[in-house]
């Protein structure tokens, strides 16, 4: 049985819908902060928070967990900045509190959620997973400091664990089960897309003084069932027995804020208003992965290597919903 925490939000879902569609057994933990009760593709739900050490005690009483999946957690930058300590409480105690609990029942994989944003700055672009780590917010921070956690772990108590460091993830599952439902939403494609249909006035565009090509941010936008199929990949790894490691998640090209306006015009045929606005604080110019580690030591490959196929996933989701 996989244990997955956090499996009602966006990436945990449509794993737990991978997972599930591969035959695995899979039990969900998840407190429904932020994630949606119908997004739990399996009858096995705890409804719990990572804070509360009992009830992660009894779910592991309960079922027979085999490994762990760990996407729970607050995923919003500018929010840590101005709420740290929420941040450090969730992200780090609460994982520490999931790590205790395994150690405690004998569980010793784990494959976490991790992020790009671990690297600060980027010096070089594509990013190598030995760039330096230099977190520049609090939730940056959290994820190095849980992956300096699970490093420690695994020398004391043989826990063997991946961390995947997620550039962007975007899309939603191609069948229009699942979707992404960030309350309120931050991401620039759900945004972008809102402004198609008319939910919002117009898409700002956070910066157009980078040193960029067209002076707009660079990210790196890979689809959600490529996440999700890393993550199986991932599992039969850990299960193989390979030793802790970190891998970075994208497909190791980037689009300008710009761009990602155009192909959302092209995919939806509407219009999409716009206006430039300044820069949000913190934002890296460009974040870009490169993703060859994961390529060859699992051979994982993207299945959405262009972005008009990720956002139009994302817009058959988000057109109905
Ligand atoms: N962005 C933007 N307008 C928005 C939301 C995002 O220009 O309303 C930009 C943002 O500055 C960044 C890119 O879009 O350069 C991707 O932002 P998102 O929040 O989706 O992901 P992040 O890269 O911050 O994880």
């Amino acid at each position: 049985m996989i244990l997955v925490s956090g499996g009602a939000g966006y990436v945990g879902s449509h794993c737990v819908k991978q997972l599930l569609q591969r035959g695995y057994e899979v039990m969900v933990f998840d407190n429904l902060s932020e994630g949606r009760r119908e997004a739990v593709l399996t009858e096995r739900f705890v409804q719990a928070d990572l804070l509360d050490r009992e009830a992660l005690n009894r779910a592991f009483a309960e079922y027979s967990i085999d490994a762990v999946m760990h996407f729970a957690g607050l995923i919003k930058v500018g929010e840590s900045v101005d709420d740290p300590q929420v941040y450090y409480q969730n992200n780090v105690v609460g994982t520490l509190n999931l790590l205790q609990t395994m150690h405690k029942h004998g569980v010793d994989r784990m494959i976490f959620s991790s992020s790009a944003a671990v690297y600060g700055d980027p010096a070089v672009i594509p990013i190598p997973e030995s760039h330096p780590k230099r977190p520049k917010n609090p939730y940056g921070k959290t994820k190095w400091m849980v992956e300096q956690l699970l490093e420690d772990y695994a020398h004391a108590y043989g826990l063997r664990s991946i961390s995947l460091r997620y550039f962007n993830a975007a899309g939603c599952d191609p069948a229009g089960e699942l979707g992404e439902n960030h309350h309120p939403e931050t991401h620039l494609i759900p945004i972008v897309l809102d402004a198609a249909l008319g939910r919002r006035e117009c898409i700002t565009i956070f910066g157009t003084d980078y040193d960029t090509p067209d002076g707009t941010c660079l990210r790196d936008y890979i689809h959600v069932n490529d996440l999700a199929e890393a993550h199986i990949l991932t599992l039969e790894a850990l299960k193989k027995g390979c030793a802790s490691s970190a891998y970075n998640l994208g497909i190791g090209r980037g689009y300008s804020v710009r761009e990602v306006i155009d192909v959302c015009r092209q995919v939806t045929g509407r219009e999409i208003p716009l206006e430039e606005g300044k820069r949000r604080p913190g934002d890296p110019p460009q974040l870009i992965a490169d993703p060859t580690c994961i390529q060859k030591d699992l051979g994982w490959q993207p299945r959405f290597t262009e972005l008009d196929e990720i956002v139009s996933t994302a817009w058959e989701w988000r057109s109905k919903a």
